[in-house]
């Protein structure tokens, strides 16, 4: 079966629920057993680890079958619901480390991410190392006798750097590192995580999967052998998520393929539309021929999303503000994924301390919505004339 076609009908038992094309929203904090037997049964099958319905904080059927629809989708073992895309982000690193490691980090990494490792990951004990995101299979001479985790995100959600996953996951796995991998930005659609060396790979689903910024989730995506210690950390932490959420996302994987393919050509049009404005000096697009990730995103990923950022030449102040006040099917917001097309000025020069941020002028991110496309060009042509009044 093809990955259109699995999106579909993944995680889906309609003869479960009396012939309902969707699983219903279970809302329960306890599960009831009528006798001891049943509940040391439950108990036992608990602790195997077998997915089930046990207790409301780990989660009911309807997560189940969120769970088990990502799993096949990723081509992972098992996945994991999380309340946040950052949740699930922080849950797949405290499930690798303890104190004295020492692990590995894209320093264009999902910001953060960078604030829990900075913060948190301190005080327990745990070293950080940034990473530049080019860096392929010179990874090697950062990895210490302790490096537990390396954790890759390609490309990085505001500079759309492309790594080149399998080179860096070769040289962790030789030294017996765990390799995660943020992949919000293709979702499994477009990058196989797991056919490239990834072992965790991490899903901010309040993007692309629920698809209509109406709600925040995260999935984590284990192999069998990471699995079960993944479950233990999710549980550990108290990780629990709204089953009406789990629903949404659920509703928003089912078409995630048709929308992606139109975030992709859309993203696309404007990227170059962009590129060809001579008041910007790049535009950072991975499906770009010209761009520095093109050759290994053409390698790897099976297609690109809608989001995007475009660097400005140094232009007068007020220019690139103005620009961006005078679209009126952009609005600023942070978040992405959603039907709706956004924009946020950027500046990565403080996220960054393993490379340098060069820009002549300022920096916008762009997420390409669903709107038809001729209406987002327009609305970018006549933005740009506000732009140009004051150049
Ligand atoms: C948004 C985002 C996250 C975090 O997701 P939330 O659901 O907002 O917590 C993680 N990684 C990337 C790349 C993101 O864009």
């Amino acid at each position: 079966m093809r990955i259109g076609t699995k999106v579909i009908t993944a995680g889906r038992d309609p003869d479960r629920y009396s012939g309902a094309v969707n699983p219903p929203v279970y809302r329960t904090s306890t599960v009831l057993s009528g006798t001891v037997a049943d509940w040391q049964k439950r108990q036992a099958t608990r602790a195997a680890g077998v997915p089930g319905m046990y207790y409301g904080r780990h989660g009911t059927l309807t997560t189940r079958d969120l769970e088990e629809a990502f799993a096949e989708i990723e081509g992972g073992h098992r996945s994991f619901v999380c309340p946040s895309g950052l949740a699930a982000c922080i849950m797949s690193i405290l499930a690798f480390v303890k104190s004295g490691d020492h692990i590995l980090i894209t320093d264009s990494v999902y910001g953060p991410v960078r604030t829990f490792a900075d913060g948190p990951l301190v005080r327990m004990g745990v070293q950080t190392t940034y990473y530049d995101p080019l860096i392929g299979a010179d990874i090697k001479k950062l990895i210490q006798p302790n490096t537990t985790v390396v954790y890759t995100e390609a490309p990085g959600s505001h500079t759309l750097e492309v790594q080149d996953i399998p080179a860096i996951a070769a040289e962790a796995h030789a030294a017996g590192a765990v390799v995660l991998m943020d992949n919000t930005w293709a979702t499994p659609l477009f990058f196989r995580a797991f056919n490239h060396g990834v072992d965790v790979s991490i899903q901010a689903a309040t993007k692309y999967v629920i698809g209509h910024s109406d709600a925040m989730l995260g999935l984590v995506t284990t192999t069998q052998q990471l699995s079960p210690a993944m479950e233990r950390c999710v549980h550990e932490y108290g990780q629990i998520t709204s089953p009406d959420d789990v629903y949404l996302a659920q509703r928003g994987l089912r078409t995630m393929q048709v929308r992606l393919e139109r975030h992709w050509a859309t993203g696309v049009r404007l990227a170059r539309w962009l590129a060809e404005q001579r008041e910007v000096s790049r535009v950072i697009h991975p499906a770009l021929p010209e761009d520095k990730g093109h050759a290994l995103w053409k390698r790897d990923f099976l297609g690109a999303s809608g989001l995007f950022s475009v660097v400005f030449n140094d232009l007068p102040g007020a220019a690139v503000d103005a620009f961006i006040d005078e679209l009126e099917l952009f609005n600023i917001g942070a978040s992405w994924g959603g039907f709706e097309s956004l924009i946020l000025p950027i500046d990565p020069t403080a996220q960054r301390t393993a490379t340098k941020w060069a820009a002549p002028g300022k920096a916008v991110r762009i997420h390409a919505g669903l709107e038809d496309v001729d209406d987002l060009l327009e609305d970018m042509s006549n933005a740009f004339k506000a732009l140009r009044s004051h150049c």
